[in-house]
């Protein structure tokens, strides 16, 4: 018997092993999942400059229409002045087409002011996305070495769960069938191994009658406080 629960402690520790492993497996998309949202965090500052970039396209496009209709206005005077007959009325339609030449040239200047605006929001973009694409490199890199650590750990996963198929088909049946119906009321902790004379999962000390039958008999003993089968290494049994 001692020597199966060597083999049911090797379970123990190959289930701490395989709820490791499946912690990890879990966790990683997580990660990944959190660098990808950074990432493009970064592409969506571009996006948005993009958009003011078209929006002062839209306002310098506005601006012209206006130029246009001012020019249309002038053009009327013009014809109009074709027919005055008086001074005063020539004199106000050249004043007219005077004030309408000014506020082609306000016009103007707006223009040349989202001009420059949209210069130094395309700078902008270019720098953006030059710094962008250094990033994203970093970024796809690391999501590409955790893709890669994924990999090894489902493979691992795999192997490992082999392995343990290996021992439960090593332990005593009706010890197994133990551990199985221990394993979700102690939350997968069900084989203590006992240190000098310490339980190993609930530390409690453990009577010397106890741990001497645990050393002398082939019985199965649990823990007095927390029920967990006790197991106690040989080595140890050694020295003593
Ligand atoms: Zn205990």
């Amino acid at each position: 018997m001692k020597e199966g629960l060597d083999i049911l402690y090797a379970l123990q520790l190959k289930d701490d092993q395989l709820k490791d492993i499946e912690a990890i497996i879990k966790d990683i998309p997580l990660q990944i999942k959190a660098l990808e949202d950074e990432r493009d965090s970064r592409s969506d500052m571009i996006e948005k400059a993009k958009k003011k970039l078209h929006q002062n396209g839209e306002e310098r496009k506005k601006l012209e229409r206006e130029i246009a209709v001012i020019r249309d206005k002038i053009g009327k005077y013009k014809e109009q002045m074709k027919k005055v007959t008086t001074n005063k009325e020539y004199q106000g339609f050249s004043n007219e087409i005077k004030f309408e030449e000014a506020n082609i040239t306000g016009v103007e200047e707006k223009i040349i002011e989202k001009m420059c605006e949209s210069d130094e929001i395309m700078g902008m973009i270019r720098e953006a996305e030059g710094e962008f694409r250094k990033i994203a490199d970093i970024y796809n890199q690391q999501i590409k070495d955790m893709l890669a650590n994924l990999d090894y750990h489902k493979a691992k996963l795999a192997e490992e769960t082999l392995n343990k198929k290996e021992l439960r088909d090593r332990v005593d049946p009706k010890l197994l069938k133990a551990y199985d119906n221990l394993f979700v009321k102690k939350a997968g902790k069900v084989v203590s191994n006992v240190q000098t004379d310490f339980c190993g999962i609930c530390n409690i000390k453990i009577r010397p009658q106890v741990l001497s039958e645990m050393i002398m008999s082939s019985d199965v003993l649990v823990c007095e406080s927390c029920g967990r089968i006790l197991f106690k290494k040989i080595i140890d049994e050694v020295e003593e």
